[in-house]
């Protein structure tokens, strides 16, 4: 399992400032009043993992993601989210720490990073295939989704136990074998 060591995000929904959230080992719990932006951290994880629905994160577009501006705040022209990986795992090269980006222009412009470096969505869907920590598996859980699971087709549970198994990858490669 990737571990997750932190997350930066800018002109991200509430996160009108540059913020750092730091986890460390063990249980974090981030705890605060209503509305004061609890989920908005989730929904930035889960954003930078590759979420193209509007509506996973809350909104009606996905522009909502970027600050819109607050009293005395003018809004923002783009939103960014970085994740910092522990690279245990060796996903990539033999850098101690991943870092992935996600950048979001109020034109429609979306730009990816992995260390920096500008590279595509799929890129960094097939980095975290099996990892736990793709946009759709089970390391988020969010409100609702546990009544999803249960209510859930066989072959969409089936799906999500593979990921966790870590299969995927396997059954991804064959196809894209058999197609060839
Ligand atoms: P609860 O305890 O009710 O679950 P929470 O701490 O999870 O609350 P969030 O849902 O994370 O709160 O944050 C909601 C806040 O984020 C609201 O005040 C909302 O106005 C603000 N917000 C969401 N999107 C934007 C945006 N694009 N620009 C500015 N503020 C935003
Ligand atoms: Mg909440």
């Amino acid at each position: 399992m990737v571990y997750l060591k932190g997350v930066t995000a800018y002109g991200f929904k509430s996160f009108a400032d540059k913020t750092n959230v730091t986890f460390v080992r063990g249980l974090t719990a981030i705890v605060g009043p209503n509305g004061s932006g609890k989920s908005n951290i989730t929904d930035a994880i889960r954003w930078v993992l590759g979420e193209q629905s509007a509506k996973n994160l809350r909104g009606a577009r996905m522009e909502d993601v970027i600050f819109s501006g607050a009293l005395n705040r003018q809004p923002l022209n783009y939103a960014e989210v970085t994740l910092k990986l522990d690279n245990e795992l060796k996903l990539i090269d033999s850098d101690p720490e991943i870092e992935v980006t996600r950048r979001l222009y109020r034109s429609g412009e979306s730009e990816y990073f992995l260390n920096k470096n500008k590279v595509r969505l799929k890129d960094i869907t097939d980095l975290f295939l099996d990892t736990g920590l793709g946009k759709e598996a089970f390391s988020i859980i969010s409100q609702g989704k546990v009544d999803e699971i249960l209510n859930a087709k066989a072959e969409d549970r089936r799906h999500l136990i593979e990921e966790a198994a870590g299969v995927l990858k396997y059954k991804k490669r064959k196809k894209e074998t058999e197609a060839k």
